[in-house]
């Protein structure tokens, strides 16, 4: 008999977020006394500038620490808005904002009100982790195609295009990229929504990166790059990159308003508003000054420039330019089916945890990301700690 208590199937197929979960080992090992320099975890090491921990203050002061509406306060949609049209020229309406708990909410927002089970979602690998897993939660199937590194792990509309199947709902896009750094032109987005617009389908353009983008490259929003694209096009994105505000737990979506609507009655049902307090630091954070954002990225940009020299001069790895995000993805392929200290490694996951073991590194293994043979390092952590990181992988692989 099975007891009452067993976990439903749908949950006892999801896998815990392997981001999360190496965060949480690092940490662990820390705890217990071990150094560890921890490359793990997208996050900024940043704290979150203070005109916007004033403006939480402000708001609770001002007694704003009751429930609002379930899909956000209308002064937050409408600074979401407004920055849309200034940075895209994007015509969107407050009805189409719907202010989640997070992207990674939000995103799990879109699959729920848009997927039914067996419809398929194109995510082009690698990938962010939750992706798939999200996806999955619905009854929706995933589909995965292999980007190259020589493309700069970008999808192309010839791989997109012989994708589709007549149960494709939603083609994924993240671009800049967790976890490669890479990011699409212009162009090469617009070739990719000719064959959406041609096989009438969904996009989904997680762009929670694209205010931290590297010098000599451009961002576009996909709903831009052609004619009628906001119509079937789900933009995420949030402040917890730009403003270093992980822990504060904003994001949204822009999409059409039946969607939106959709997004905000099942937040009725679901988790009620975001925090009062934090909605209110969103607005601060997207109508303050912006320096901040220039600051951070000016340090992101002196990490990345120290990251690629010191891929470069490890042998044997290797990893795609960084046209935005804070992420390398390491291919480690040369390094693999061979001793480390008595222990044989095969895979991209005993490499991380040898690493982390041997020399008190906390990186991603490739495979979480869809992609077997690389390891994924976030350089939102200090100098000292890279320099550290790096000496210590050289020695590793040495
Ligand atoms: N999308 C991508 C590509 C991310 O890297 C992250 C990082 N957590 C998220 C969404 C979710 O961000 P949030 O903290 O706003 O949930
Ligand atoms: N997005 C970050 C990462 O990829 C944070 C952790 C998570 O949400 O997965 O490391």
């Amino acid at each position: 008999m099975p007891s009452p208590a067993t976990i439903s199937r749908i949950i006892q197929a999801l896998e815990p977020s392997a981001t999360m979960a190496m965060a949480a080992k690092a940490k662990e090992l820390k705890a217990a006394g071990r150094t560890v320099f921890d490359l793990s975890l997208g996050e900024p090491d940043f704290n979150t500038p203070e005109h916007i921990c004033q403006a939480a203050i402000d708001a609770m002061n001002a007694g704003h620490t009751h429930y609002t509406v379930a899909s956000g306060i209308p002064e937050l949609k409408q600074a979401v808005v407004e920055q849309y049209a200034a940075r895209h020229g994007l015509d969107y309406k407050p009805n189409q904002v719907t202010v989640a708990n997070g992207a990674k909410h939000a995103l799990h927002n879109a699959f729920t009100v848009l997927l039914n089970p067996g419809d398929e979602v194109i995510i082009p690998a690698p990938y962010w982790v939750s992706y798939a897993e999200l996806v999955k939660l619905t009854g929706a199937v995933p589909v995965i195609i292999q980007t190259r590194q020589e493309d700069d792990f970008r999808l192309t509309p010839q791989q997109f295009r012989s994708a589709v199947t007549d149960r494709t709902k939603i083609l994924l896009l993240c671009s800049p990229s967790n976890p490669t750094g890479s990011m699409y032109t212009p162009e090469q987005l617009g070739e990719l929504a000719d064959v959406a617009i041609e096989r009438d389908l969904l996009v989904v353009a997680d762009e929670i990166y694209e205010r931290l983008v590297y010098p000599g490259h451009r961002f576009a929003s996909f709903a831009t790059v052609r004619p009628g694209l906001p119509e079937r096009t789900i933009l995420v994105n949030g402040v917890s990159k730009t403003y270093a505000m992980t822990g504060w737990r904003i994001g949204w979506t822009l999409a059409p308003a039946h969607v939106a609507a959709a997004m905000g009655s099942l937040q009725s049902q679901q988790t009620s508003n975001p925090c009062s307090i934090s909605q209110y630091a969103a607005i601060a954070a997207i109508r303050g000054p912006q320096e901040c954002v220039d600051e951070m990225l000016a340090q992101f940009t002196k990490r990345r420039q120290y990251v690629v020299e010191r891929i470069a001069g490890i042998p044997g790895l290797s990893c795609a330019e960084m046209a935005g995000a804070f992420y390398a993805f390491i291919n480690i392929r040369e390094h693999l089916g061979r001793e480390y200290g008595g222990v044989r490694v095969d895979d991209s996951s005993q490499w991380c945890l040898e690493l982390l073991a041997q020399r008190g590194v906390a990186t991603v293994m490739g495979s979480a990301f869809g992609s077997e043979g690389y390891s994924r390092i976030s350089f939102a952590t200090s100098m000292a700690d890279l320099e550290a990181a790096f000496d210590q992988i050289a020695a590793f692989v040495q």
